[in-house]
């Protein structure tokens, strides 16, 4: 499995494979890859001849620096798992060449940002837009895989590569959870057992209301205190925020009418953990 470090090689790598007439899947990642991601690798190597994975973890995304400095990374790892999901290279850019200096260009979006993780990571969906845009001029790939546990990154990606005319079809893939119901996150390696034990407060607090959902629960501040109660008996556990969105606009809604996304974001312990589920449908 190639690692590729700089822009030109990939560059060179994709065009070769453009001349034969081959079409391009990619998986950006920040690495210390994990079932979730294989199974992104795994279905754009289904759709497409050939498969770039990136893995690059992007400094402007991160509005704290402990965060940035202690994510788990893993390279041999991350080539076995690339290698046995069917990708064909990894790209794996350094903060030098991602951000030589004098680099003074961003890319923002308005509105989608400002709910749910936006609110409260100053700045996070400008570095994801950012990086994104350059890594699509970069890789020009025809199709390019997200994850729905990230689902307003994926929401914010598919706007703006509409907006801003870049062609490539953007394909949303479902969670993929521990067996115990825990969504994957390569954060989860920071996590002590017992916290691994204690973070499941939050799928069930996601199963819980669905299930209010179910049997009749319309309003969403109701749906919302059960949650936010239920969560809340974890010690351990600070909720960052938890909502319920219309899944399109990400916009609050007042009744769970019809399709909704409950989203939420928890600190267990110093681990900040995200997860969603569509209730209502
Ligand atoms: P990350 O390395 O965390 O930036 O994630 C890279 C991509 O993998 C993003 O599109 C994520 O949404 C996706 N991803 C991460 N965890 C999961 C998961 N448990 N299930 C599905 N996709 C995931």
């Amino acid at each position: 499995m190639d690692v590729l470090r700089s822009v030109d090689e990939i560059r060179r790598k994709v065009q070769i494979w453009k001349n034969e007439g081959y079409s391009v899947g990619f998986v950006p990642t920040m690495g210390y890859l994990h079932e979730g991601h294989k199974s992104l690798i795994e279905k754009a190597a289904s759709e497409n001849d050939k498969v770039i994975v990136s893995v690059f973890v992007n400094p402007k995304q991160f509005d704290n620096k402990t965060d940035l400095e202690t994510y788990p990374s893993n390279i041999q790892g991350d080539k076995e798992l690339v290698e046995n999901a069917g990708g064909d290279v990894i790209f794996a850019p350094t903060t030098a060449e991602m951000y030589p200096n004098g680099f003074a260009t961003l890319v923002d979006i308005e509105g989608l940002d400002k709910e749910l993780c936006g609110a409260t990571r100053t700045g996070h969906f400008r570095g994801v837009c950012t990086v994104v845009t350059k890594l699509f001029l970069i890789v020009a790939p025809d199709r390019a895989y997200f994850g729905e546990k990230d689902f307003q990154q994926l929401a914010i990606i598919k706007r703006f590569t509409k907006d801003l005319n870049i062609p490539v079809e953007i394909v949303g893939c479902p969670i993929v959870r521990e067996e115990n119901g825990l969504a994957m996150s390569s954060r989860n390696s920071k996590l002590s057992l017992e916290e691994k034990r204690k973070a499941l407060i939050i799928i069930e607090a996601l199963n819980v209301i669905k299930e209010m959902v179910y049997q009749g629960t319309v309003d969403a501040e109701e749906l919302k205190k059960e949650a936010v109660r239920k969560i809340s008996t974890i010690d351990i556990a600070k909720i960052d925020y938890f909502e319920i969105v219309d899944p399109d606009t990400l916009e609050k809604i007042d009744e769970v009418r019809e399709k909704a996304l409950a989203a939420t974001a928890v600190f267990i312990g110093k681990t900040r953990l995200i997860d969603n589920m569509i209730i209502g449908e």
